[in-house]
């Protein structure tokens, strides 16, 4: 399992996340998360590379 390294839009805490796995995940996905920090809500996107071998996070606020 993979660990993706987040930013929280709010607080701006880093924390890690585990990434979905590549083998049986449809992606772009979509997760709501509550920031162990600040407890606000965000929207976590993971993405897959081009390459298909690689699962990118991003973290932004709801709302935005
Ligand atoms: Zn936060």
């Amino acid at each position: 399992m993979e660990l993706c390294e987040l930013v929280c839009p709010t607080c701006f805490e880093r924390f890690e996340v585990a990434a979905p796995d590549v083998g049986d995940t449809v992606f772009p996905v979509e997760h709501d998360y509550d920031c162990a920090v600040c407890c606000r809500p965000m929207l976590i996107v993971f993405e897959i590379s081009f390459e298909g071998d690689e699962v990118s996070g991003f973290a932004r606020g709801l709302g935005e």
